[in-house]
């Protein structure tokens, strides 16, 4: 393979197992440090569309399948194939927003918290997802589940177009009215993603002006009525509430009160992205009309946040540079029994960092509710799962088995896997059940059209 010549055609960088930094590159690759054993033949660093343009037509005519690595953060390490190129979107972070129309366009590669810092500093926000340092790039691709769910719905319901350079090495816009077909599946594709999205064009919102939360801690002997209690309440609030159920570590002052359940406890959180303080307290204040809140270990009431501080709390919880298992889904079942039939797995986690949690529905309609105009196929009224979050190598045999324990237990109640946050390399048959029948039909018959011969390694190739 002449990657002198693919090199000198390229404003980026060509890295081969030859080369001295290509073990350094490819840990770049996965932000998880539970890392694949995979190893592409060249990662292509890309500069610009061009860079991109040239890079598919080298491995096209050399027969190269190829993966993009946007910000590397699938949980199973997917921008990393064997074999084949990966181009890696990395350098690809710039932004155009125009306050007036309320749009930007952005590259994919750009954090959910700089992307939230970007569009603040002009009074906007868009459905960016949890943790702070996830990208854009496959983040959008997947549909993303984002801060503020139940009202501004999955992220990929406010892109608008995507600029996409195809198999065949063209530059082209997808949207309602052009290529809809491949805009239809560039929504909730995910890694199955069949040509390299380079620009996204978003449709952002007024900022909220009162980002507020409340927390509240429980016993996990008082788990059963607690959810019971919240998610009944949850169909009384408003859609701006973010409602979730966090199994998970007590803070160190709560330890004491729970040594029975192995310092573990149930916590709920409430985020308004309300526009008033008065208007954020009242509808946070739902959760205090209930009788739980008098049985609580400790509450924090109606505490100012932002985009900053959500992304804050999120990282705390996700950490950097840890070992991770993931499964999340959708359902719907009743909340009280997943999370019941989860209680016992929460305690028994051999890794106090591991947690579970399942977002509410809010606002008298499902959290997640099917859309035909796009290819993520979430509908239920909780979503969420399970992460085993760990450090050391030599735990990786007891969290894997604990990980394994509670998708057993979760996997009944599952109406759809997320593309996003499934470990489809463990179970492959999660990418076919990460969406409807129809929609998979539709989603392959595209791929044919953009990639018939399957220049793209999609969900499960190369691994
Ligand atoms: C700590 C953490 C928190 C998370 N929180 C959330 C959350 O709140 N909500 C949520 O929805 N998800 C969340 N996720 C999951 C996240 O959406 C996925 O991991 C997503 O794939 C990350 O995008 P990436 O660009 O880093 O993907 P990568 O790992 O770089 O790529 C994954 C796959 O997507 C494809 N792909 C990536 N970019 C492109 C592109 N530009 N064009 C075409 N194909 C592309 C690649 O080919 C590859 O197969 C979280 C993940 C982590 C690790």
């Amino acid at each position: 393979m002449d990657w002198n010549a693919l090199q000198s055609r390229i404003r980026g960088t060509v890295v081969t197992p030859g080369s001295p930094n290509f073990a350094a590159v490819k840990a770049t690759l996965v932000w998880n440090e539970l890392k694949p054993d995979r190893s592409p033949a060249v990662i292509v660093t890309v500069k610009d569309d061009d860079d991109v343009v040239t890079a598919v037509n080298f491995a096209r005519e050399n027969g190269l399948k190829i993966v993009m690595h946007g910000g590397g953060h699938t949980w199973c390490g997917l921008a990393v194939r064997n074999g084949g190129m990966t181009i890696d979107l990395s350098q690809l972070t710039e932004s155009k927003i125009d306050k007036a129309s309320r749009k930007a366009i952005i590259q994919p590669v750009i954090s959910n918290r700089e992307l939230a810092r970007r569009l603040g500093e002009h009074g906007l926000a868009f459905p960016i997802g949890h943790c702070p340092t996830v990208k854009a790039s496959g983040y959008l691709l997947n549909g993303g589940m984002s801060w503020n769910l139940s009202h501004w719905g999955p992220a990929c319901l406010s892109v608008e177009a995507v600029e996409f350079v195809t198999a065949q090495g063209k530059k082209i816009l997808a949207s309602a009215t052009e290529h809809p077909d491949l805009f239809w599946a560039a929504r909730g594709c995910g890694p199955g993603m069949f040509a390299v999205a380079t620009r996204f064009h978003l449709k952002c919102y007024p900022l909220p002006k009162a980002i507020m939360s409340s927390n509240y801690f429980y016993s996990l002997d008082d788990l059963r009525a607690v959810v019971t209690e919240v998610t009944a309440l949850g169909w009384k609030m408003p859609s701006n509430i973010e409602l979730s159920i966090f199994l998970i570590k007590a803070p160190p002052e709560l330890a004491d009160k729970c040594k029975k359940t192995n310092g573990k406890l149930c916590m709920i959180t409430a985020v308004a992205f309300a526009n008033t303080q008065q208007e954020g307290i009242a509808a946070l204040g739902i959760l205090e009309t209930g009788l739980m809140p008098q049985k609580c270990l400790a509450k924090i009431l109606n505490e100012r946040s932002s985009f900053e501080k959500l992304s804050d709390a999120a990282g705390a919880s996700w950490p950097e540079r840890h070992r991770n298992l993931c499964e999340n889904q959708c359902s719907q079942a009743n909340p009280v029994d997943i999370l019941m039939a989860l209680r016992d797995k929460i305690i028994d986690a051999p890794s106090p960092k591991s947690v579970i949690v399942f977002c509410q529905s809010t606002g008298q309609h499902n959290l997640l509710e099917p859309h035909d105009d796009i290819a993520l196929a979430m509908d239920g009224q909780s979503y969420g799962g399970s992460w085993a979050i760990w450090e050391k190598p030599e735990d990786d045999a007891v969290n894997i088995k604990w990980q394994n324990e509670v998708i057993a237990i979760i996997k009944p109640f599952t109406s759809t896997h997320y593309i996003g946050e499934t470990d489809i390399v463990q179970d492959q048959t999660r990418v076919v059940h990460s969406y409807t029948k129809e929609k998979w039909q539709r989603l392959e018959k595209i791929r044919n059209k953009y990639d018939p011969d399957r220049l793209f390694f999609g969900y499960l190739g190369g691994i």
